[in-house]
């Protein structure tokens, strides 16, 4: 099996999501034979089913949430649901923050039992997936508890910046080989989310092998981020790329290795 991204959605903040101007499904890791779903926003399941993806719920080891927000968590339960046929195979785990089990829970409490566990995301915390080992270095600058993650097999790293404001330890705590970031506003609007100029310092002082920009809001979806991924590879020297929706991409041959 290949190690493999795929993007179910690339929508991110809440009017790109509304409007669904790009889908909102988060995407799935597939690393070492492990395979992960990342923040399974709206739209989540009917995305995994859709003709161009086919992707069997039924294979996936792990469903993570870096923090609960609905763009992120709006699907959490219907794919915890898929992930156990229904909830009759007990099988797979859930890891998400301490606040998304808690208070007005976004995981029902109901399917949480249909897993073979659900775990908590702490500071400087690491869970073992099958292969891949899920380290979340650092609670993230949002306006809830929020982790990035390190998706970490032993030839291959792949980091997730996910939503934050920008804040130097991030450039220490989420070095990979492929450094995917959580870009919603192109220009500064918010010091809880990263803007483009943000993203391209991250990239130039993290120095990924390849660096792919997602979950964009209004501004960054008309800006064409194909043609800002471009201008940040030129200025950086990292290869940067714009994920698609439905895009699949083969991390070996991504890396030419
Ligand atoms: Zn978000
Ligand atoms: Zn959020």
């Amino acid at each position: 099996m290949a190690d493999e991204l795929i993007f179910l959605g690339t929508a991110g903040g809440r009017l790109t999501v509304a409007k669904q101007l790009r889908a909102s499904g988060g995407f799935w890791v597939v690393l070492g034979g492990t395979r992960l779903h990342v923040d399974p926003g709206p739209g989540a399941l009917v995305h995994c089913h859709a003709r161009t993806l086919r992707l069997d719920p039924t294979t996936l080891d792990a469903i993570i949430l870096t923090h609960r927000h609905l763009d992120h968590a709006g699907d959490v339960n219907a794919m915890i649901e898929a992930m156990t046929e229904g909830g009759t195979k007990r099988r797979g785990v859930v890891l998400a923050p301490q606040d998304a089990y808690e208070g007005d829970p976004v995981i029902f409490r109901y399917v949480r039992s249909y897993a073979e566990k659900t775990e908590v995301l702490r500071e400087g915390g690491a869970h073992q997936v099958g292969a891949v080992r899920v380290e979340t270095p650092l609670r993230l600058k949002h306006p809830v508890e929020t982790y990035g993650l390190r998706l970490v097999v032993p030839e291959l790293t792949v980091s997730l910046i996910a939503c934050t404001g920008y804040f130097p330890a991030l450039e220490e705590a989420y070095k990979g080989d492929v450094l995917i970031l959580n870009v919603v506003f192109l220009p500064r609007r918010s010091d809880t989310h990263l803007c483009m100029e943000d993203a391209q310092r991250l990239i130039g002082a993290i120095r990924p092998k390849l660096a792919i920009l997602t979950h964009f809001g209004m501004t960054m979806v008309r800006a064409r981020p194909w043609e800002l991924a471009d201008q940040v590879s030129q200025a950086t020297g990292v290869k940067t790329l714009a994920a698609r929706d439905h895009q699949r991409l083969d991390l070996s041959r991504a890396l030419g290795r």
